[in-house]
């Protein structure tokens, strides 16, 4: 009695909540999916579980280990065909704090707020001394000799905040999301924080701080400095708490240990500063003590599959995926213990609810998304394609879409398309549901510098969703707030519910989800047009991307010549925009001036252009 009554109602407010584009089946499809997000829901527990009980998680650690099996047993329990570890490069390392204190001494007492940055080493017991103000790199030189017993306060980075019209959380205006899903151009920052940047660039920017670093550290050894303070760049003392000046350090064959190094309170730094500018030195009684680990089964996605039931279509797959790892100055409860509550509960929530996609949907949580997609650039190098020359492997054909939530814990209002105009219209489609309570948006907008970027970059459709920004980037991103007190379980809870019912619907659509036309204009000896990039002989690739081959990283790779780079094309008669990808790394055509670089008007800056006659 009770079960036909039940069907009743959910017939009846499935047909009553029909919405434009969707059908009775999907109707249904979606209240089921809503029925059972309100019953045993996983995410109160996942929070509490990740952030409270194991805290932060940060890459190599124990505490990331004990997360990964606990994710692991928790996709078992939901009833996945499969939920199993799968290991990434194994030379990272884990760093753990154990204990630190820090005061002002003299000239009088101020308990200083303060965290150390990750993978320092421990001082050598209680240390008190006085400080000393570096105030750029440049006049490092001078201090030579002077450092001895000292600590220094580096000052490069250090400006005041004025806090007092900072919205500290917000959710995302209708007006903004109305313009969003109307530009045309993905590379736009409308909403959100990163437009398109190359994941390669990002490596090759940390390789660079780890040259200079390294000596800077060693620098500091040398001269006996004691300890290294830096001013948080948040105000009303939240501590941004994340690698040390980004270096490499949780990589063991880089072989690179910082000394102990704390950030603090913005506000603490300020008045240190302006102490020593009045003449008077600080004295700064500290401690830190550190542990090192090397495990390499820790460095491991989690990795689990709800098998399709089409026996054609389950060779196909829908992914979706967050990280489970965090920095250590919180519980990484925001970012991203968050984004994987909403993944297991959207997996919970699709088994549970007896739907039965036809494709396979795959769920993965990956390690080191903090240390530069550690874990989903090895995934993806592994199983879809290499990420140095596009090389495909064997899933590229079989993916249709991966999805990612990684951008706090505000709620989902929509979907980046990163520039895929043909998925934009079944998007809007299956958000359809979703419009009437402001969470419909689709934008043709890039989103970056997340786990689904490296999937992109070969061109999978990959996607990150809009969320609210809420606290996070004001307060929680990478500081010691980011804590539980900052999750919005209901924000969460509707975004488990458009995420089970997105997947849903692409893992049931007929055909994979459409990619962006990516074309390729292969050199051609033959070829009338002769590109020719001087210098760049320690490069390992060297590319065009141009509207000819519509921005397609791996479309024209140029071949190595004496002095340089070069490949001819046969381009047929007009004018062509174009620039360089030098190791992953988007570059204006240098023999350009600078003042006549071009843009297109779609997002492309810096191009040179080529007039085919
Ligand atoms: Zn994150």
């Amino acid at each position: 009695m009770q079960t036909m009554k039940y069907f009743f109602y959910t017939f009846l407010t499935a047909f009553s909540s029909v919405t434009f584009g969707q059908s009775l089946t999907d109707s249904i499809a979606l209240e089921k999916i809503k029925t059972t997000s309100n019953s045993n829901s996983s995410i109160s527990q996942a929070i509490r579980q990740l952030a409270d009980i194991n805290g932060p998680r940060l890459l190599g650690t124990l505490n990331y280990y004990n997360s990964a099996n606990w994710a692991k047993q928790e996709l078992k329990r939901f009833g996945t065909d499969t939920a199993y570890f799968e290991s990434f490069d194994k030379q990272y390392r884990g760093w753990t704090v154990k204990s630190f204190n820090m005061e002002m001494t003299k000239p009088n007492f101020m308990h200083i707020i303060a965290y150390p940055l990750a993978y320092t080493k421990s001082t050598k017991g209680t240390i008190v001394a006085p400080v000393t103000f570096l105030a750029n790199n440049d006049s490092l030189k001078y201090l030579k000799g002077k450092l001895k017993g000292k600590i220094l306060l580096l000052g490069q980075d250090f400006y005041s905040f004025n806090t007092s019209h900072q919205i500290l959380s917000d959710r995302v205006s209708k007006e903004l999301l109305q313009q969003a899903a109307e530009n045309p151009d993905p590379n736009d920052l409308m909403i959100g924080y990163h437009s398109r940047r190359s994941t390669n660039e990002a490596i090759a920017s940390q390789e660079q701080r780890r040259v200079d670093f390294k000596s800077f550290f060693q620098f500091c050894e040398q001269e006996g400095v004691v300890a290294l303070i830096e001013p948080s760049d948040y105000p009303y003392g939240i501590l941004h708490t994340d690698g040390n000046h980004n270096v490499p350090s949780y990589n063991k064959q880089k072989n690179i240990t910082p000394i102990a190094s704390f950030v603090i309170a913005n506000e603490h730094f300020g008045r240190l500063v302006r102490l020593i500018a009045s003449g008077i030195t600080p004295t700064i009684k500290l401690n830190l003590e550190t542990t090192f680990n090397y495990n390499p089964e820790y460095n491991i996605n989690v990795v689990a599959d709800i098998k399709g039931t089409d026996k054609e279509l389950s060779e196909q797959q829908v992914i979706i995926g967050a990280h489970l790892d965090s920095w250590h100055g919180g519980t990484g409860a925001v970012d991203n213990a968050a984004g994987c509550a909403v993944m297991l509960e959207a997996i919970r929530i699709l088994k549970a609810s007896g739907l039965r996609p036809k494709r396979t949907i795959k769920i993965c949580l990956w390690g080191g998304e903090e240390q530069v997609f550690a874990g989903s650039r090895a995934y993806v190098n592994n199983h879809v394609g290499n990420l140095d020359n596009g090389n495909k492997k064997k899933d590229f054909q079989n993916i249709s879409a991966y999805f990612n939530l990684d951008n706090g814990t505000g709620k989902i209002r929509g979907i980046y398309t990163q520039g895929n105009s043909k998925v934009k219209p079944i998007f809007e489609e299956y958000f359809s549901p979703f419009k009437a309570s402001g969470n419909g948006t689709v934008t043709l907008q890039n989103a970056n510098q997340t786990d689904h970027e490296l999937f992109d970059a070969l061109n999978i459709p990959a996607f990150q969703f809009i969320q609210d920004p809420l606290n996070y980037i004001s307060v929680v991103h990478h500081t010691t707030m980011d804590v539980a007190e900052y999750v919005n379980e209901n924000d969460l809870k509707e975004s488990a519910i458009i995420v089970a019912y997105l997947i849903y619907k692409v893992a049931n659509q007929e055909t994979l989800l459409p990619r962006r036309d990516f074309i390729s204009v292969l050199p051609n000896l033959a070829g009338s047009t002769t590109f020719f990039i001087e210098g760049f002989e320690n490069a390992k690739s060297v590319s065009l991307v141009s509207d000819f081959n519509n921005w397609n990283m791996f479309g024209t790779p140029l071949a190595k010549v004496k002095g340089g780079w070069s490949c001819k094309l046969d381009l047929s008669k007009g004018k062509y925009l174009y620039k360089y990808i030098i190791d992953g790394d988007w570059t204006a055509d240098p023999k350009t001036p600078k003042e006549k670089l071009l843009k297109d008007g779609k997002g492309h800056a810096g191009l040179t252009e080529v007039v085919v006659k």
